[in-house]
């Protein structure tokens, strides 16, 4: 269910919210995260991602795309305990 939300809401718990590689060369990649609502653009107009390592400090005054996944303030106590300190560098899984 979509709703506007009044006041300050986290990415991290909102459906939109998503993770994807971005390639870094050589088959490694970071991580990063991406609003699939399109809600994150840079100045200019092209699409802002952000690195997955600050994605439970990324909350904004309310969001008309916001949908909350349901956790409840436990996902992000846990996710701030899980994720990485640094913008690390991951090598891509073996081919099969
Ligand atoms: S839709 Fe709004 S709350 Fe959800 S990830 Fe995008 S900017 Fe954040």
């Amino acid at each position: 269910m979509e709703a506007e939300r009044e006041g300050r809401v986290y990415c991290a718990n909102c459906i939109h919210c998503k993770l994807v590689p971005s390639p870094a060369g050589g088959g490694r990649y970071y991580l990063r995260v991406r609003c699939d609502a399109g809600m994150w653009r840079k100045k200019l107009g092209d699409e802002k991602l952000y690195k997955y390592c600050t994605v439970a400090n990324r909350s904004i005054a309310g969001c008309s795309r916001y949908e909350d996944m349901g956790d409840g303030p436990e996902f992000l106590r846990d996710l701030r305990a899980s994720l990485p300190a640094a913008d690390e560098l991951y090598d891509a899984p073996p081919a099969r």
